[in-house]
């Protein structure tokens, strides 16, 4: 799989680098600045690339709205309005490695790169 310096989603550009990140980072989505952060510490490949997606699914996720529309939902049956630690972050990190995992695993078995 080509990883690009940058991506298009919904016409939206995405900036991907990969650098050097806290070691219980593998990738990081910024919505803030539309970036996607791999870390430079990976170095097994299909880590990497699935990791990518990963953070594909974050961004398109942002973009789309649903992220934002699920945390919401999620923050009603979470205790405190805190993110990172609690069932709503949680539950988001579990349904995107799901999905990125069934992504990734759709686009090698059916050769799309
Ligand atoms: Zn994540």
């Amino acid at each position: 799989m080509n990883i690009p310096s940058q991506l298009k989603i919904l016409g939206r550009v995405i900036g991907v680098s990969i650098i050097s990140m806290p070691s219980e980072y593998l990738g990081e989505y910024s919505p803030d600045d539309m970036t996607i952060k791999l870390s430079s510490a990976i170095t097994d490949r299909p880590v990497l690339e699935e990791t990518f997606i990963h953070e594909i699914v974050h961004a398109i996720n942002d973009i789309v709205g649903f992220e934002l529309k699920l945390q919401n939902v999620l923050e009603e049956v979470a205790d405190d309005g805190e993110v990172q630690g609690d069932e709503a972050f949680n539950l988001e990190e579990e349904k995107t490695d799901m999905f990125s995992k069934v992504l990734y695993a759709t686009i090698i078995d059916n050769k799309l790169f």
